[in-house]
């Protein structure tokens, strides 16, 4: 094939994707819309949306209103026509997400079942996936695949690296798979969060990722992509030296963030229980009144870090992010009085997710393969 034909083909399917990704994002539009609204002929937008429905991607919905002349066809998307399955594996649950090709979380749940690294384990995952898909009414055939959020270091090549948390070395991604009726993706759980965040139609174009679940990570997020690393350690800032010679870590060393931010660090006061401990803080008992200033204080030395290495946004993630928003004008006091410039804004924020981020972006990322090849 000669090169302006591939040329033509790929500036076709780039075509086919924007107006694709624009019809789902606004609920139901006219070809009128959409040529208006993305600058294209309305010939072209025609014959696009005309071989989107002729794949089943877009529906027609009836007429929209007009105030004169022809009346429009309404178009839609068919958001449903494939789903996708995130799971997160921790080290005592498994969160899952189904989700759709516009992102939309259609169910979630997040089960007790303790990590162990034997078949035994994953066919008990495998049982419950499939107990999720048939209490969300899923049908199977619409299922792209399962995207897997692992903590640990995932080689994108062929493996699970590493984990120190799951007391895993080198484990493939077939011996995993092979549980599961559908394709499988692997992703690091804190990349997965940040890819549900960075997604988003309205997610910001670069930041980072501070996920402050029971183990610390991060990530960073640039234009739609996840920076790898050489190694695929890219934002492992768990592992920052963030006091010379301070508490140890259970990776070994001495004085990392994970020692002082990890949410266990809060929930340990709890009884376990993160949500017990927010509950203290908003009640100002003076134990989890101390304890926060602690590890707020450990926080803004790592974001003011961050912040120095990748001027850009800092996202407070993971299970302590979830809570973050109510208490952001304080972290933000402590990272600006750290701070050696002048900033136009907190660049420290909330996450948008509540429950099961991890989950959604490991599934996002198997309907973002599949909306891409569209
Ligand atoms: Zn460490």
């Amino acid at each position: 094939m000669d090169k302006k034909k591939v040329t033509n083909m790929e500036v076709k399917k780039q075509n086919r994707n924007r107006v694709f990704r624009y019809i789902y994002r606004h609920g139901t539009v006219s070809n009128p819309d959409i040529a208006h609204e993305m600058n294209m002929s309305l010939p072209t937008v025609t014959q696009i949306t005309k071989e989107l429905i002729e794949k089943g991607l877009v529906e027609e919905k009836g007429e929209l209103q007009s105030t004169g002349g022809r009346r429009a066809k309404a178009l839609s998307a068919a958001v449903n026509i494939k789903q996708a399955v995130g799971l997160d594996i921790t080290k005592n649950h498994i969160s899952l997400v189904l989700t759709n090709l516009a992102g939309e979380i259609l169910n979630y749940e997040r089960i007790y079942q303790p990590y162990a690294s034997e078949d035994l384990y994953y066919r008990e995952v495998n049982k419950k996936l499939e107990r999720f898909l048939d209490e969300s009414g899923a049908v199977r055939e619409r299922i792209l695949g399962i995207g897997i959020a692992f903590p640990g270091i995932i080689d994108l090549d062929k493996r699970i690296a590493e984990s120190h948390v799951l007391g895993v070395e080198s484990v493939s991604f077939d011996l995993v798979s092979r549980f599961f009726s559908y394709p499988c993706f692997f992703l690091n759980d804190a990349n997965a969060g940040a890819y549900a965040e960075g997604i988003r139609p309205d997610g910001p174009d670069r930041f980072f990722y501070l996920s402050l679940s029971n183990t610390v990570g991060g990530a960073v997020f640039y234009r739609n992509e996840l920076m790898q690393g050489d190694h695929f350690r890219c934002g492992e800032v768990g592992h920052m030296t963030v006091v010379a010679d301070g508490e140890p870590c259970y990776c070994g060393k001495k004085g990392c963030l994970d020692a002082y931010c990890s949410a266990s660090r809060l929930s340990d006061a709890a009884g376990g229980k993160l949500e017990r401990f927010f509950a203290a803080l908003e009640r100002k008992e003076e134990e989890a009144v101390r304890l926060w200033d602690r590890y707020t204080s450990y926080l803004a030395i790592a974001v003011n870090n961050i912040h120095m290495v990748l001027d850009c946004d800092i996202i407070l993630g993971g299970y302590v992010g979830s809570y973050a928003e109510a208490h952001i004008q304080d972290i933000w006091k402590k990272v600006s009085e750290r701070n050696t410039f002048a900033e136009s804004g907190p660049f420290v924020k909330a996450c948008s997710y509540e429950l099961g981020a991890a989950a959604l972006g490991a599934a996002l990322q198997v309907t973002e393969d599949f909306v891409k090849q569209i």
